[in-house]
């Protein structure tokens, strides 16, 4: 198993972007259609902006028409963690980065087969390799 990564406020900070730091360290939301990767169909994988972490791949990667890339299934059983996010008045599911804690986006249940989950997850929280 991965080491968790734990780092202080302002060692986020120092590393990330201030849009990296307002999405990842304090659960904010791009603009749709703004991200880097809501489009992209390159082959390869996804890292967690954060820490690297592998986090889902270009092979589970759909068009869901929101704005941001979504995904039917993370990478690996252990990519990712959930939460349940009360912020608004419908309940939500938060996805996190399991290896430092970032948020990533949430997860809906309308989404393809063959799992018919819909991680919806912010462009700025990711950073693709096409080798991984
Ligand atoms: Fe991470």
């Amino acid at each position: 198993m991965s080491d968790k990564v734990s780092k202080s406020k302002e060692e986020w900070q120092a590393e990330l972007t201030p849009e990296q730091y307002r999405v990842c360290r304090e659960k904010g939301t791009e603009r749709a259609f703004t991200g880097a990767y809501w489009d992209s169909k390159e082959q390869g994988g996804y890292r967690c902006a954060c820490c690297g972490a592998a986090l889902f791949s270009s092979a589970t990667k759909f068009d869901s028409g929101t704005g941001w890339p979504s995904f039917w299934a993370p990478q690996g059983p252990d990519s990712v963690a959930m939460e349940t996010d009360t912020t608004l008045s419908m309940p939500r599911t938060e996805v996190l980065c399991r290896q430092c804690g970032a948020h990533l986006g949430h997860v809906f249940a309308d989404g393809p087969e063959p799992t018919g989950l819909r991680y919806c997850i912010n462009s700025v929280s990711l950073v693709f390799d096409k080798d991984s």
